[in-house]
């Protein structure tokens, strides 16, 4: 016979469960990411092929991959009237909100161009049009209002700012990615949007420029001084560094048998990362430690071919198996040395 203390027990269990399923699917639908970011157009050429003007922008690969972890994701950004519209479709199949993307239809898109050195490691900007994105002044729809999450992906400063300024209440957490174009033309922007943000992500050659150390353990220190609580640090197939305060963790890169273009991988980074804290809700350290390892994963995702034709396609199985080759490459027992 069933006693009344096991009976209890079971309703608590049960009510644990559902509370548990409950705030799953509550972060995993709710609208609690904003991304801002370009949607642009690029024309990439690497020593394994070349591109015409393919669908791209930080934006584009920050909502790609946050889509497998979360379908409350709103994009900000502008086009012109040259941009596809089933380019847009692609990313709303992916359930991402787009009612803040402008489309001006008398503009022509941000286009980037870009080639990749034999070592695959360094690139050359070739163009940089900002075309709409000169003097955009984004408009935040109303239902992006109260997102717990906003991830600005590289764009211009000034428009990072007037996002943040934009806001109704502040997100629990703001992370932004930068690169050396407004490291060079808009310093001081960038500098007080730095300020005002919580977690900074920039790839190793941008913290040596921004802090002017050569050592990323102090770049890392004078960076988070300018204010970020944390700092990510990408190196690239080296993998990536998150420090905060005194704390320091390291997420290996998977060593891959295909590289055939680097673009977007610190963008699907991003969106790995921003995404897997979106489902989680969880802002603390630890949490950012399996947060990198994921954005780790779809940025390997991403390399492996051009564009953001892998990113599309994605299975929830692929990228779990991903995330355990991570970990396996990195599992080792203890040593006893006594
Ligand atoms: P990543 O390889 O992660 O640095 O990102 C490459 C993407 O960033 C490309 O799709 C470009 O369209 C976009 N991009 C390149 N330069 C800029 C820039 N100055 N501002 C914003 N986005 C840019």
């Amino acid at each position: 016979m069933v006693n009344i203390t096991q009976f209890a027990n079971a309703k608590i269990t049960a009510f644990v469960q559902l509370t548990n399923i409950f705030v799953k699917y509550y972060y995993y639908y709710l609208m609690n990411l904003i991304i801002v970011g370009t949607v642009a157009f690029d024309a990439i050429e690497t020593p394994f092929g070349k591109t015409d003007k393919i669908i791209g922008g930080a934006a584009t690969y920050i909502s790609l991959a946050a889509s497998y972890f979360t379908a409350g994701a709103g994009v900000v950004s502008a086009v012109g009237g040259d941009f596809p519209r089933e380019y847009i479709s692609l990313l709303n199949d992916h359930g991402v909100n787009t009612d803040g993307l402008e489309i001006r239809e008398k503009e022509k898109s941000f286009f980037w161009s870009g080639r990749y050195n034999a070592d695959m490691n360094s690139r050359e900007t070739l163009t940089t049009e900002l075309n709409v994105i000169d003097g955009f002044k984004p408009v935040i729809p109303g239902s992006y209002q109260g997102a717990d999450l906003l991830m600005l992906g590289n764009l211009s400063p000034d428009i990072q700012i007037s996002v943040i300024e934009q806001l109704t209440t502040r997100p629990k957490l703001i992370v932004l990615d930068t690169m050396n174009f407004w490291i060079e033309n808009t310093p001081a922007d960038l500098k007080r949007v730095i300020s005002m943000v919580d977690v900074l992500t920039i790839n190793d050659s941008e913290a040596r420029e921004l802090s002017g150390e050569y050592s990323l353990v102090r770049a890392a220190r004078k960076i988070m001084d300018m204010g970020p609580e944390f700092l990510i640090i990408k190196k690239g197939e080296n993998g990536a560094l998150l420090f905060s305060g005194s704390r320091m963790f390291f997420a290996a890169a998977l060593p891959l048998e295909e590289v055939f273009d680097p673009t977007g991988a610190g963008d699907s980074f991003a969106g790995g990362f921003i995404g897997y804290i979106a489902r989680t809700g969880d802002v603390s350290f630890e949490n950012m430690k399996t947060a990198i390892i994921t954005g780790s994963a779809m940025a390997s995702f991403c390399v492996e071919k051009f564009g953001t034709a892998n990113l599309v396609n994605l299975s929830k199985a692929s990228i779990y198996n991903r995330i355990q080759q991570f970990s396996e490459l990195v599992r080792f027992t203890d040593i006893d040395i006594t």
